[in-house]
């Protein structure tokens, strides 16, 4: 991940002339996200132009009058035009001339077939060229709106550069800022947020805007503009996800005569596992003895309660399509012998049980691959018989593999390496890892993400990254 090193409060670094004051900010969009930044802002101590195309919102801010339902808003607004930082108009051009940062917050719809409707944010960029082009001096824009990755820089930027003459990066910087703040409860985050994150791979613009949030996070995550685009985006799904996730688990207790709020009073007090960045990172499918069986044992559960539980009773059909995935990644090296590093569900342990890379062998003995495997903690000794059954009934095409699981196996990690062209790396070891920069005539599957930062090379592919 690219990121800039800041020091946004060292007491010894010397202050550029531009960070001294207080910049002002125009804010284009005086909907639920610009209207909360104009009074925010202001009450941090900066003069504040809101601009929007609908002059009913114009008049009440500039009468200090908000313009939707939202906590103390009202009076955040009244202060601030009050004490003369606050006010607003149509005119974006003129705002942005009479400002140092704009930050752009119109609206970005759901358009025709699903996308992202641009035409506010193209119509803004086209409004704050021109303002752009009429000024002196180095101006910001903050992309605010939730936007796909790529948007600030293929869709504003480039509508600012032809319009203006003038050049991203050197002539104004351009980041990406995304809104965290909850609708009802936004000035209190606002003071609080949950995090600050300003994408932008320039320093001058990532300086300029940590010292407008300095107040209220003196920490901002400092990012590309396109992880700030998608984060925010994440963001959101994640949300959607455990609301959908608490209401299928209300669902299925109910008819078992489970308290449901009892049950979820438990499951959030586990920080360790439950609620933290454990499990968060993209890498391999699920397996192991206990997620794979009791995910099936809970759709089952529901399936006699007669309740539908879209989520969870997908989750094995998610996690077989990165299965899939890996299926495919090795069949487009072209070539036929692969050699596997990493057996078992995971690292540290023999255990094959539901081991999702023996779902990716048996698909590729099928197709006839020539198939060497090896695993730090299997070896010729490991009483792999013992675990024959249970894999068995895991999947139908684990059948056929598990009685030839012992001519795979190699005590040798350099037999797999003779005898493959393709690298399939299931688990991240030191060793793997170090394997992975080895082998430069291998074609690379990578599964766990043992390199970082991944070569940029065609013959090393990881899994999701
Ligand atoms: P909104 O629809 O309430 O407000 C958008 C405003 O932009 C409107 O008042 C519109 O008149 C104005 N506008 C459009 N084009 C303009 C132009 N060329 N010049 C001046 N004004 C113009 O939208 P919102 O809910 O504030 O959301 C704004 C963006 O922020 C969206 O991308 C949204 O997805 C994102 N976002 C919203 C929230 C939220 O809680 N509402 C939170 C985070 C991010």
């Amino acid at each position: 991940m690219e990121m800039l090193s800041i020091e946004t409060s060292s007491a010894q670094s010397v202050t550029p002339a531009y960070l001294s004051d207080k910049p002002a900010i125009s804010i284009v969009g005086l909907g639920y996200v610009g209207a909360v930044s104009t009074a925010c802002l202001s009450k941090l101590g900066h003069r504040v132009v809101g601009v929007d195309l609908d002059h009913r919102k114009v008049d009440q801010i500039n009468k200090g009058i908000s313009p939707i339902h939202e906590k103390d808003l009202g009076q955040y607004l009244a202060q601030g035009v009050s004490a003369g930082r606050i006010s607003a108009t149509d005119d974006l051009a003129a705002a942005v001339r009479e400002t140092d940062v704009t930050f752009v917050s119109v609206g970005t719809p759901t358009a025709e077939g699903g996308g992202c409707d641009y035409s506010y944010i193209e119509g803004a960029a086209r409004s704050m060229a021109v303002g752009l082009a009429q000024k002196d001096g180095f101006h910001v824009f903050a992309m605010r709106c939730s936007i796909p990755p790529g948007t600030t820089m293929k869709v504003m930027t480039p509508i600012l550069e032809m319009l203006s003459g003038k050049v991203a990066g050197r002539d104004f910087g351009v980041c990406f800022n995304p809104e965290f703040l909850r609708e009802g409860v936004a000035i209190s985050d606002f003071h609080a947020p949950p995090k600050t994150v300003i994408g932008t791979t320039d320093l001058h613009t990532a300086q300029i805007m940590s010292r407008i949030y300095e107040p209220v996070d003196a920490n901002p995550i400092i990012t590309s503009i396109e992880t700030a685009e998608m984060v925010k985006y994440v963001d959101n799904v994640w949300h959607a996800t455990k609301v959908c996730f608490a209401n299928e688990i209300g669902r299925l207790c109910k008819p078992m005569g489970v308290d449901s709020h009892d049950v979820m009073d438990v499951f959030v007090q586990d920080t360790k596992l439950n609620l933290s960045p454990y499990y968060l990172k993209p890498g391999f499918a699920y397996g192991g003895s206990c997620l794979p069986k009791e995910v099936r044992a809970v759709a089952h559960l529901a399936e006699n309660a007669g309740v539908d539980l879209p989520l969870i009773s997908n989750l094995a059909n998610s996690n077989q399509e990165h299965i899939n995935q890996a299926i495919r990644m090795v069949r487009a090296t072209g070539s036929k012998k692969v050699g596997v590093l990493g057996l078992a569900f995971k690292p540290g342990t023999d255990d094959l049980r539901e081991s999702p890379v023996l779902e990716v062998l048996a698909a590729l003995q099928k197709e006839n691959y020539e198939i060497r495997a090896y695993d730090e903690a299997i070896n010729s000794e490991t009483a792999l018989l013992a675990q024959v059954p249970y894999i068995k009934h895991a999947s139908p095409g684990l059948k056929s593999l598990v009685g030839n699981l012992p001519y795979f196996l190699c005590d040798d990690i350099e037999d797999v390496l003779a005898n493959s062209d393709i690298l399939l790396i299931a688990h991240d070891t030191p060793q793997y890892r170090q394997l992975a920069h080895r082998c430069t005539e291998h074609h690379i599957v990578d599964l766990a993400r043992v390199s970082e930062p991944m070569p940029e090379q065609e013959r090393y592919q990881g899994i999701a990254w």
